[in-house]
């Protein structure tokens, strides 16, 4: 290796530590000034929230609802993930234009693609809410009904919130009840696409590389938010770098990281590992399912490539944190970790309460127990076939709307009915009858084939010989209307009454089963008043203990995380250097999916036709970058940024052996994935051509 490069990688090591840490927009404010500029950063955190006018740069950080991205221009431009965007790009494909295979550039601002579901917030107000919510839950209640208090009071903050025109709000609990924060959001439903890459560039390497290192993806698509029909004009975006990265420079991440469990005990843990086994069981064989009834079908390979895509993340990330558990011995460590908390608390009364919370939340699991084969599987309806989830659906909303608003499951107030609508006749897209109906099949026998204790009444009855099941779920096809987009659109707004007089065999099945939906909610909903009631006091025992600022577990809320751009030692021997480069990714072509390119991506790479987005170091394209910043699942699409706050990159990915950082970081092997902006702007410039859109993009 270049010495320099090696003496650039060791300091970025040196760095490492500091790296740890989904920091909310409050507490970035708070952690030593000089530790951050230290770090990289150049400009004061103020910049980047100032609390006093509930602006900075943060209001450029934008929540796609599972994914993150940013604008980047006056007019309402955003950066995400291709991933992020595909289900544009399947909304609007068929086998005669196939967006997923060729991408999609509009022609024009009137080109772009407008989606019927995605949605985009941007951060407004964030006001600590704890003493209200606390407050909320009567002396003397259960969990459940201590649950039910809280989501109550959550129920009216939210719609006091919600009063103001276009706001989104939430009441996000942060380490399962220690404080609660009222997030206040703007929101804009109207989102085109403008620009995804073909799919060969968006997912090179495709599930092979996917959650790997080294990478050549141009995992990145551009789309837009519109109000009144115009084009939204965003007072904050972020400015593209003028200049990239390289091994060292400072990065921050800014999303909306999704979920992550390292405040949970290693009882907990050893739950979710279960969690992960069941998953990798079942979304396997939902895999092995679409794929077979798919293959060589165009029609039906368009229908579930999206469901497909999102599956296949799904089981590649549960098999990388079961991996990731077993190398790093994370539960064992998490005990021991708990071991010198109980010895610290031990001594001091103020923390007695701790030791209770955990042997509580220990017995908490243990009870689960008993029902947890069958609460997996009904939990796992709506990933399986879409006749079975939208019945479901279709009844649970009849049932629910019977009740007052403010009583019902928070799934079905008003404030979410026209939206569930709008997924339900998006829904349509995804249906493709063979493949849906072998799904329900794995549905059935999996629910047939539990133990004694844990049947699921409602599916024996239905299905008294498990030899006739094949038969069975093609009658029900047959005989239901729920797969007709325009009498499903008339079913939603149907009473149960209304849905019964219908005789759908189907229909009639999910009023047999949402019973046993709404009794596993329940149970739900005990355990989350059972861990708000003790992880809290656990959670102070163990931050006192730490003695230091220690971020929450991801809630989807809006974080920042510090990095440098970093290599890392995958397995003795080995050295992975941080970056990729536009000739790494055509060595790698095979010709083969998923190791094909563009022949114009292709053609201006062996030409060499760099234009002036190659790196000066690497005299190449940089394509990919690893950075040690403290990433997870919904930092997808996420800004990269430099230390002035300029735009470096989109977050896709972690590598490897950085899946299981979930439970808990590792600054060894911390590394997330990110597509160095240079390569969307090169392909943007040299391949697509798009001197239009490169305008809008402030690139003169
Ligand atoms: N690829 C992930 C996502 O879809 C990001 C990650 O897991 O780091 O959100």
């Amino acid at each position: 290796m270049n010495p320099r490069i090696f003496a650039l990688l060791l300091a970025a090591a040196a760095l490492l530590d500091a790296a740890e840490g989904k920091w909310t927009p409050a507490q970035v404010l708070e952690l030593d000034r000089t530790w951050l500029s230290k770090q990289g950063l150049e400009i004061p955190p103020e910049r980047l929230w100032d609390p006093k006018t509930g602006e900075g740069l943060l209001s450029a950080v934008i929540s796609t609802g599972g994914c993150s991205a940013a604008f980047v221009s006056s007019d309402g431009l955003f950066l995400t993930n291709h991933h992020c965007l595909f289900g544009i790009l399947q909304e609007h494909s068929t086998t005669a234009n196939d967006f997923i295979t060729h991408g999609f550039l509009a022609s024009g601002p009137e080109g772009e693609l407008r989606s019927k579901t995605t949605r985009v917030t941007m951060p407004h107000r964030f006001t600590d809410v704890t003493k209200d919510v606390l407050a909320a839950v009567p002396a003397g209640a259960d969990d459940l009904a201590r649950y039910r208090a809280i989501e109550g009071k959550q129920k009216q903050l939210v719609a006091e919130c919600e009063r103001a025109k276009g706001h989104r709000c939430r009441v996000a609990a942060f380490d399962g009840g220690l404080y609660y924060q009222l997030v206040d959001a703007i929101e804009i439903a109207d989102v085109r696409l403008v620009y995804a890459p073909p799919r060969s560039v968006g997912e090179f390497g495709g599930e092979i590389d996917n959650f790997a290192w080294p990478r050549h993806a141009g995992d990145y698509a551009i789309g837009r938010a519109y109000v009144n029909g115009e084009p939204y004009r965003p007072k904050y975006w972020l400015p593209l770098a003028k200049e990239g990265v390289a091994p060292g420079s400072f990065v921050m991440v800014m999303g909306y990281p999704g979920t992550t469990f390292r405040a949970f005990t290693a009882a907990e843990m050893n739950e979710l590992k279960r969690n992960f086994e069941r998953r990798v069981d079942l979304y396997g064989e939902f895999i092995r399912t679409l794929e077979e009834t798919t293959a060589g079908k165009p029609e039906g390979e368009i229908a579930v490539a999206a469901t497909l895509k999102s599956l296949n993340n799904s089981f590649k990330n549960a098999q990388g944190q079961l991996q990731g558990l077993e190398r790093g011995r994370l539960l064992e460590k998490q005990a021991e970790a708990e071991r010198a908390v109980v010895a610290w608390a031990a001594g001091r009364p103020e923390f007695r309460d701790a030791m209770t919370a955990r042997d509580g939340l220990a017995a908490m699991i243990e009870q689960n127990g008993a029902t947890w084969e069958r609460d997996a599987l009904l939990a796992a309806i709506p990933a399986g076939a879409r006749a079975l989830s939208l019945a479901t659906t279709v009844v649970r909303a009849a049932i629910e709307r019977q009740k007052s608003d403010a009583e019902r499951d928070p799934a079905y107030m008003d404030r979410e009915l026209a939206r569930m609508a709008d997924r339900l006749e998006r829904e349509q897209k995804n249906y493709f009858e063979p493949a849906d109906r072998a799904l329900f099949a794995v549905f059935v026998r999996r629910a047939l084939g539990l133990g004694a204790r844990e049947r699921i009444a409602s599916v024996d009855a239905a299905f008294p010989d498990a030899a006739g099941v094949a038969g069975r779920v093609a009658a029900l096809y047959a005989g239901t209307q729920v797969m007709d987009a325009v009498q499903r659109r008339a079913m939603f707004g149907e009473t149960p009454a209304q849905l019964k007089a219908r005789r759908d065999p189907l229909l009639e099945l999910a009023f047999t089963i949402v019973p046993e939906q709404i009794a596993l909610r329940d149970r739900q909903d005990r355990t989350l008043g059972t861990i708000s009631r003790l992880r809290p006091a656990w959670r102070r025992a163990v931050i006192a203990h730490a003695g230091k600022p220690v971020a929450p577990d991801a809630n989807s809320t809006l974080r920042v995380t510090f990095g440098h751009v970093a290599g890392y030692s995958p397995r003795d021997a080995v050295f992975y250097t941080p970056q990729s480069t536009l000739s790494g990714m055509v060595e790698k072509v095979t010709g083969k999916d998923p190791f094909q390119a563009p022949a114009n991506v292709l053609a201006a790479a062996r030409a060499r036709e760099f234009g002036r987005w190659a790196d000066p170091r690497l005299k190449d394209v940089p394509v990919d970058f690893l950075s040690d910043a403290d990433t997870t699942g919904g930092n997808s699409g996420s800004p990269v940024v430099n230390g002035k706050g300029e735009l470096v990159g989109a977050n896709f990915d972690r590598v490897w052996e950085n899946v299981a950082n979930d439970f808990g970081y590792n600054s060894a092997v911390a590394r997330n994935v990110i597509t160095d902006v240079r390569y969307v702007l090169w392909n943007l410039d040299r391949v697509q051509h798009g001197i239009w859109l490169l305008r809008d993009l402030g690139v003169e």
